[in-house]
């Protein structure tokens, strides 16, 4: 049990901005105008310790920084290990690339027919629509095309990317990704939407977005009117500590899931920010609270510069392990490791079998006492 989830705190208001007009706060645009992009808005707040201070100039060239103030408020500022911190400041530590790091870690510019658009699997595609984000996670997976810090010049043709999806008929579900598709004006989102729902082999469309967590504010009336209207639409977010976890988000995710729209929740398994079972366990509940599924857990890709960030492997495992019998079921994430090179989304579980023979399966459960079952 962990009382202090029982007695829930919900962040929310607006913390160091809270002399702000409401109607500013409460404005997207404004809080993508007012953005901590460099070293003097950060340091205006806490002080940088010299690792985090140098990681500003590895930035420039790499993955550019930038923290909504709505998220920057969740930062504890007393805290040099702050969860939320070590997710959007930079470190002087992205500079090190370890051994089978690399710029392209699941491999998919390999599997790029057109630019923009990921065709891994049989039945589904991956289209990048931008690469532009609301903030910046320093683990970014697409961190070679994202901000264009280092040059990469992403510009997809949307309309060759359609053609692409309507000249393959195998292609029934389209993960609308990036960047951040919730960037995208409200009505090249429509559009966009509405050019496949002309596709009629497209049955089923995600968008994945980190927006409603960094930018609650972009979960507009007039957003939530466009996409509430496309009824094969889901949409996934991306949520890693429950401190993220805020009254706006909450707020945000119950508009989204009444305009009919299902939500499931990807985190990225990551050193000291999550990798511990009560962190884990407190996320994953607070996500059921928001109406969230929580559907993947991602072993962090190896993309370079990010081994301070990347936890454990069989830490991943063990925490799923403790979860798995011990909480509602439908609160437990796929751990899964996305195949460097290009494998694919690869489940990692615990193992529950202990022995088998051609009449018996012999079993552990989630206590780990052993049961069999006759074949
Ligand atoms: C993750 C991913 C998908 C979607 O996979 P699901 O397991 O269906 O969520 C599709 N294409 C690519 C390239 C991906 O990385």
């Amino acid at each position: 049990m962990f009382p202090e989830d029982k007695l829930s705190k919900w962040p929310s208001g607006q913390g160091h901005w809270i002399n702000i007009p409401k109607s500013d706060w409460g404005d997207w645009r404004w809080q993508m105008k007012n953005r901590l992009t460099k070293r003097e808005h950060i340091e205006k707040f806490l002080s940088l310790s010299e690792e985090e201070s140098k990681g500003f100039e590895i930035a420039a060239g790499k993955l550019l920084v930038s923290v909504t103030p709505h998220f920057f408020n969740l930062i504890n500022t007393t805290d040099p290990n702050c969860p939320i911190r070590k997710q959007v400041i930079p470190s002087f530590l992205e500079s090190v690339t370890s051994l089978q790091e690399s710029n392209d870690p699941v491999g998919e510019e390999g599997s790029m027919p057109v630019p923009g658009i990921v065709h891994r699997y049989p039945d589904r595609i991956l289209f990048l629509v931008t690469d532009r984000c609301a903030s910046y996670c320093r683990y970014c997976t697409r961190s070679r095309l994202v901000s264009n810090a280092s040059g990469y010049g992403f510009r997809p043709n949307y309309k060759e990317c359609i053609d692409y999806i309507k000249n393959n008929k195998s292609i029934r579900d389209v993960l609308i990704s990036g960047g951040d598709p919730l960037l995208l004006s409200d009505e090249k989102l429509e559009s966009l939407l509405c050019s496949l729902a002309q596709i009629e082999h497209v049955e089923f469309v995600r968008i994945g977005s980190r927006i409603p967590v960094f930018m609650p504010q972009r979960i507009t009336d007039s957003l939530l009117n466009s996409l509430g209207r496309h009824h094969n639409l889901w949409m996934s977010i991306h949520v890693n500590h429950p401190t993220e976890c805020t009254a706006e988000l909450k707020d945000a995710c119950s508009k989204i899931v009444r305009s009919g729209i299902p939500l499931g929740n990807q985190s990225v398994l990551l050193k000291g920010i999550n990798d511990d079972l009560q962190t884990m366990r407190s996320l994953i509940h607070r996500l059921m609270m928001m109406k969230v599924r929580p559907y993947y857990l991602y072993q962090c890709d190896l993309v370079s510069g990010s081994s301070h960030l990347r936890a454990d492997v069989n830490k991943g495992v063990e925490i799923i392990e403790k979860l798995r019998g011990h909480t509602t079921g439908y609160s437990i994430p796929q751990f899964v490791i996305d195949a460097p090179g290009g494998g694919g989304k690869i489940p990692i579980n615990p193992n529950y079998i202990k022995q088998e023979s051609k009449e018996l399966i012999e079993m552990k459960n989630f206590e780990g006492e052993t049961f069999s079952y006759p074949k």
